[in-house]
């Protein structure tokens, strides 16, 4: 590591303690674009890398909220607005009870990187709330988000800044927030992005993330002359992502036998079938029910309940080709990372973001598997929301068949660049570097046109 970079990150933990994934995320990117910093030494210059790790704007407030009782509670609302070099704040909210500032800090520096990967003109935000949504009722998930928006609403803007959903906010939530924003303006705008169809919403964006991080596995394999089919998967999470990689991945040929949820994970080893899929679908986005239904209702399918307590998480501990953890950050640990290479798995298509900790990458990294991290694999889903906003200016909308064309073709775009770009600086195949110089570059060189107070 140089001194600039060891100084660099020093002050950047001084300013910033008590935050440990935002700096996990900034070190990584940062020990990725120092190559990019000694070769275009304008960038250090003009204090690029300074810029960008601080916020443009951070808003917080108070969201209070009556339950069915009629007692009164008060959660934190946040949103990050990192940066608006190449478009308008651009990245999901995110409502669970672990969100705190320095959570939502690493989501949106980020996003900074994955919205400019895609090609379209989005700026990176992310926002959300330590609500818990599990266990309310639809009236209690619904005065929350309206109250949410009755003080957001003065932030935003189809130009200025613009939301989607991330962990606890689906359907459900946007609808809420967005019937909400769109009283107090008296404006229907695209202001909010995975709305529903009748509302401006676009065909493929519930499905974009997970088909996405499907079609980046796919482009990886493809440089080994591989497809997906007859692979064997494992998937995490049992959420919107988690459903439609599984959705994709059935599509495409392959083999899916793990999801899971925050309570255990199941494993069925005679793979997870469309009606399968339709069941957790029904389970998941309309009963709100556990993972573990899975296994009461289908014969053969083994359940195990997650243990704190244990040094890895057996679900990454099973034989197989690929894995696409869809649930949460920091879900893959060194142990993990070690247990799916000595089983087999040579592809990881990140759906969450930052699902895999730094020793875990270097496992991934050193043993030359294919890896494609977050901030590549997972950006189908805000391509597609950057689709949403295009249909809503145009007050049009696209068919299904044309949005995931199109969002095929972002993954193509991505891939290439995160590839051409790790093999231009010297690292060929290590998709973490080319996707962070690609990504950088693209904010910089905008940064550096636009002048000092962009
Ligand atoms: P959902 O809320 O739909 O699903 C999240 C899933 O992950 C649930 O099964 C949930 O289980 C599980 N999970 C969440 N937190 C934890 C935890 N701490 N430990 C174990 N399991 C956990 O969210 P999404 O599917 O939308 O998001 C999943 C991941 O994908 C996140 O990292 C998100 O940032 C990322 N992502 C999402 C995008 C999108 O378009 N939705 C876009 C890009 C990235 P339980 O119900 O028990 O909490």
């Amino acid at each position: 590591m140089s001194t600039y970079e060891a100084d660099f990150m020093a002050q950047v933990e001084a300013k910033n303690p008590a935050q440990p994934k935002f700096i996990q995320a900034v070190r990584e990117v940062v020990h990725s674009v120092i190559p990019a910093l000694e070769k275009h030494p304008w960038y250090r210059k003009a204090k690029i890398l300074e810029r960008i790790v601080e916020p443009e704007r951070v808003i917080m407030f108070r969201v209070p909220w009556e339950d069915d009782k009629g007692e009164y509670h008060v959660q934190r609302g946040f949103r990050i607005e990192a940066n608006s070099a190449i478009g308008p704040y651009k990245g999901g909210l995110r409502f669970h009870p672990t969100v705190d500032l320095g959570t939502l800090k690493f989501l949106a520096f980020e996003q900074i990187f994955k919205n400019a990967l895609t090609t379209l003109p989005m700026g990176g935000g992310k926002g959300g709330s330590d609500f818990d949504p599990k266990g309310k009722s639809d009236a209690e998930v619904r005065r929350f988000c309206e109250a949410f928006m009755m003080e957001f609403f003065r932030h935003i803007g189809p130009n200025t800044d613009v939301l989607a959903g991330d962990i606890g906010v689906g359907g459900r939530e946007i609808g809420y927030m967005f019937g909400m924003y769109k009283k107090l303006k008296n404006e229907f705008t695209g202001v909010l992005t995975g709305k529903g169809i009748n509302w401006g919403g676009s065909l493929i964006r519930p499905e974009a993330t997970g088909y996405g991080a499907v079609y980046f596995a796919a482009e990886m394999l493809e440089t080994r002359g591989e497809s997906l089919e007859g692979k064997t998967c494992l998937v995490s999470g049992s959420g919107n992502v988690a459903q439609y990689t599984v959705e994709k991945l059935l599509d495409l040929g392959a083999k899916v036998i793990t999801l899971s949820d925050s309570s255990g994970f199941i494993l069925d080893e005679a793979g997870i079938d469309r009606k399968k899929l339709d069941f957790v679908m029904e389970l998941k986005n309309v009963k709100r029910g556990r993972i573990k239904e899975y296994a009461d209702k289908f014969k053969g399918v083994v359940y195990t309940p997650a243990d704190p307590k244990l040094d890895h998480n057996p679900l990454w501990d099973i034989k197989a080709d690929c894995a696409f953890p869809s649930a949460t950050e920091n879900e893959i640990n060194a142990k993990d990372a070690a247990n799916l290479v000595k089983n087999g798995v040579y592809v990881v298509s990140e759906g969450a973001n930052m699902p895999t900790v730094p020793e875990g990458v270097d496992i991934f990294l050193k043993e030359k598997i294919l890896y494609g991290p977050s901030k590549a694999a997972n950006a189908g889903g805000v391509a597609v929301s950057g689709f949403e906003m295009t249909q809503n200016s145009l007050r049009y909308a696209w068919t299904r068949e044309e949005v995931d064309a199109k969002l095929r073709d972002v993954m193509k775009a991505i891939h290439r660049q995160a590839h051409e770009t790790a093999a231009e600086y010297g690292t060929p195949g290590n998709y973490v570097n080319g996707a962070n110089i690609a990504g950088f570059l693209k904010v910089a060189d905008t940064m550096m046109d636009l002048g000092l107070y962009s």
